[in-house]
């Protein structure tokens, strides 16, 4: 085999190769010459100008594009250089928003005086992110600054604040230089309970993707008001966690006074069971109290059966109904010294005082065949739920209140796996 044979292989195969680079790209390439006339043009090419191709067919692609690009061959014949770039990312829109809104960018490269390369790419996708980015844009920007008792700030991942719209300026009177680099409970007024429940809402948002509690918050000028604090987590587009957006709705006045505070500051504002903080405050107590008199006391954790298909069928308001009647049920089985909490979106735990493990699960049986015999009523409908409960008691292997969530927390995983609708002790 002589040297120049070998030269011949190696070019024909890197010729092969651009050929079926050509075929196979994901964009549209289109040869011409400097007066648009095609001599090769690539499948995807094909497909992209399909919409345009008149009965003439697909032979000039100036004309092909007149319709829709006419400044295309003006481009190419003001373009004095022999070779390079005579416009990048071009846009054309090939049809209305009505009709699809396909748009396409348009790349031509002058190779040579006799030969042009236009590179076409599907743009449509991603001008249609971009539309409904800018509508979402222009949606935030209304309620920044016209709606007044709504307020929009961040939150980075460590929960320091680091953005603030004027809204947040509005309703607190804290300007952005005041405020920015602090945490949250710089304008939160809750003695009371103290800064672990900021920390606490911020971990059940990063559980559940968002979570709403209500503060008292204290304005820059020495006043208050109430406010609910709904705190949805941030994403990155690898899903990464990134930090926290935080909505502050101002509540009516005629809600806040002096005997409902305390309801706000221990009661989920949902349902009327304790809020999970307050559940913890309770607890504490009652379990110091048992393990020093040596009393019993037992923890159920109960959670809504398919509780997303309540969601998906009725819509979020008639699930927030169905909350409410679990806790309604439940208030009407327990004894005065019980205590239901909330503790997650349809995860509720149950605090037995002076209860033992053989009395907690008649208590469990009874709340959880009471929940599946009731009804919610939503007009003509009935709707029925049921409950998976799982439950623990104090014992020799478990004594901290830590211990007892837990076990709880396992059995009611396995009443799940054993078909929901039952109740699993621990044991
Ligand atoms: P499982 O039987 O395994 O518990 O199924 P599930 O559908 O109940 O469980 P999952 O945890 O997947 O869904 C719980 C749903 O509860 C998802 C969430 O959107 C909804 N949810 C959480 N909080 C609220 C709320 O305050 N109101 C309403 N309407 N829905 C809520
Ligand atoms: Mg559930
Ligand atoms: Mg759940």
């Amino acid at each position: 085999m002589s040297s120049g044979e070998l030269e011949d292989t190696s070019l024909e195969s890197e010729y092969e190769a651009l050929l079926s680079f050509m075929y196979l790209s994901p964009v549209g390439l289109v040869r011409t010459d400097p007066r648009g006339n095609i001599d090769m043009l690539n499948p995807m090419a094909t497909q992209l100008l399909m919409p345009l191709v008149s009965s003439q067919g697909l032979s000039n692609l100036f004309e092909t594009l007149a319709a829709v690009a006419p400044e295309l061959r003006n481009l190419v014949t003001s373009y004095r250089e022999s070779s390079g770039s005579i416009c990048l990312d071009h846009r054309i829109h090939v049809s209305s928003a009505a009709d699809g809104g396909v748009v396409l960018a348009c790349t031509i490269v002058k190779v040579n005086p006799e030969v042009l390369i236009t590179v076409l790419t599907d743009l449509t996708l991603q001008v249609a992110t971009e539309r409904r980015l800018r509508q979402a844009d222009s949606w935030l920007e209304t309620i920044y600054t016209i709606v007044n008792d709504f307020a929009v700030l961040g939150l980075t991942k460590e929960g320091k604040i680091n953005s603030w719209s004027p809204s947040v300026e509005r309703l607190t009177g804290y300007t952005e230089s005041e405020i920015i680099g602090e945490s949250l409970n710089h304008f939160f007024n809750s003695p009371a309970l103290g800064a672990h429940i900021l920390t606490e809402h911020l971990t059940l948002a990063r559980e559940e993707g968002w979570y709403s509690q209500d503060y008292s918050c204290r304005i820059k000028s020495g006043g208050n008001f109430f406010a609910q604090a709904m705190v949805a987590i941030l994403r990155e587009e690898d899903d990464e966690f990134s930090g926290y957006t935080v909505v502050f709705r101002e509540i009516a006045e005629r809600k806040v006074s002096s005997e409902n505070l305390a309801d706000m500051l221990t009661k989920d504002h949902l349902t009327g069971a304790i809020n999970r903080a307050h559940f913890f405050n309770l607890a504490e107590k009652a379990f110091a109290r048992a393990i020093r008199y040596e009393h019993s006391i037992s923890i159920l954790m109960l959670d809504a059966d398919h509780f997303k298909d309540v969601n998906d069928n009725w819509g979020h308001l008639i699930g927030d109904e169905v909350l409410k009647s679990i806790v309604n049920v439940a208030e009407g089985v327990l004894r005065p010294g019980d205590t239901i909490a909330r503790f997650g979106g349809e995860e509720f735990v149950v605090l037995l005082p002076l209860t033992n493990s053989l009395e907690s699960s008649v208590i469990a049986e009874r709340l959880r065949s009471s929940i599946e015999a009731s009804h919610v009523k939503v007009g003509e409908m009935d709707i029925k739920i049921t409950v998976s409960i799982g439950y623990a008691s104090l014992g020799e292997s478990r004594s901290t209140l830590k211990q007892l969530l837990s076990s709880a927390d396992s059995a009611l995983y396995r009443a799940k796996s054993k078909g929901r609708n039952c109740i699993v002790n621990i044991d």
